[in-house]
């Protein structure tokens, strides 16, 4: 019994040992649970590393790290920030200055130009960098046979469109925008862009439909800003057409950090999107209860981890498989004939936060 319980074990734990050492050929996307806060690994099907933000002051020692050595993996080859909130660029320091040897490059926005600046995880972040950094070109950043990972927007400037004026403070706004693509599958992640919500004086500017019609369509997004109203507009929703979201989210009532996350208008309107499959949170913030049974079969609260894995076509989240979606409209060019054609109007680019 002993010993049928030791290989039991070792059967289960030998695939995520072997994880980095053999080429598997899949894409492996994970976003981390570092509660209210933002934190992605991408293993590409060639096993090049990619770090997206490393959650808050303290989650890339107790969380990203232990995440990283569980695989094996002991060098990134491409680091990327988002944007200067410490809730993305916090743990980064706490990373690199154990594992920054072997980084290629460091990707980011550019040096920080408002109160950003002065903040101790932004201080850290530029020390813990040092001359591996630049800002992120906007267009293909790395490829090998069908991988892909595309800048798509960074500081207002989107690809193949004119730039969204940007106040200097207007950090979530000025997030790092990218597109994974390996053969037919497509994954969006944006930090915290916003999308003009929401209404009133606390208006954003509206960056997400610009940056949607770069994209067109995916199979999977993580959502803009935790699930904040002031991102996933239906402009975003109706260009991507995503089968699956996945939520970066604290717990409990206040996300640990007074934020509302998911917003309720966000989740009526994922909840009314036709065609969405799934939505996976890290956590349950503040997800509703007064709901219908029917819109909360669509929600998978993780506490933990959500890892997603594909070969291309069909794609598997957390051990729940969903089929390749045929991709209709895959090009920029026909998203701006789908975006023309269901009359999607952009915000205007006036709207002050
Ligand atoms: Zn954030």
């Amino acid at each position: 019994m002993r010993t049928f319980f030791r290989y039991a074990l070792l059967i289960t734990f030998l695939p995520s040992l072997l994880y980095p050492c053999q080429k598997d050929g899949l894409l492996h996307i994970f976003v981390l649970n570092v509660g209210q806060g933002d934190a992605t690994l991408i293993l590409a099907p060639d096993n090049t590393t990619f770090l997206i933000d490393a959650g808050d002051n303290g989650l890339g020692a107790s969380v990203v790290l232990p995440f990283l050595q569980g695989l094996g993996i002991m060098s990134l080859k491409y680091v990327i920030a988002t944007h200067y909130d410490s809730d993305h660029i916090g743990g980064l320091d706490e990373v690199l200055n154990v594992i920054g040897s072997g980084i290629e490059k460091v990707y980011d926005k550019g040096d920080a130009r408002n109160s950003k600046s002065s903040t101790l995880a932004y201080r850290r972040y530029v020390t813990a960098t040092g001359n591996k950094r630049s800002k992120i070109p906007l267009g293909q950043l790395y490829h090998n046979d069908s991988f892909s990972i595309t800048c798509i927007a960074v500081d207002g400037a989107i690809l193949n469109s004119t730039t969204v004026p940007l106040d200097a403070e207007d950090e979530n706004s000025a997030s790092v925008v990218l597109l994974v693509s390996f053969k037919d599958f497509a994954y969006y992640t944006g930090g915290d862009l916003t999308g003009g919500g929401p209404s009133g004086s606390k208006k954003t500017r509206d960056v997400e439909s610009r940056a949607a019609v770069a994209v067109g369509d995916v199979d999977a997004m993580k959502l803009n800003h935790h699930g904040s109203i002031t991102s996933t507009n239906s402009t975003l929703l109706n260009v991507l057409r995503p089968e699956v979201v996945l939520i970066s989210i604290g717990n409990g009532g206040k996300n640990q950090s007074g934020f509302h996350h998911p917003s309720q208008e966000v989740l009526a309107r994922l909840f009314a999107f036709k065609g969405l499959q799934a939505i996976y949170q890290t956590n349950l913030g503040e997800s509703l209860r007064n709901y219908s049974a029917e819109d909360y079969k669509l929600v998978r609260i993780a506490n933990g981890h959500l890892k997603l894995e594909t070969d291309g076509a069909s794609y598997a989240i957390n051990g729940e498989t969903f089929p390749d979606d045929q991709h209709s409209i895959r090009s920029a060019t026909s998203a701006l004939t789908y975006a023309a054609s269901q009359a999607i109007k952009y915000a205007p680019l006036i709207a002050k936060r």
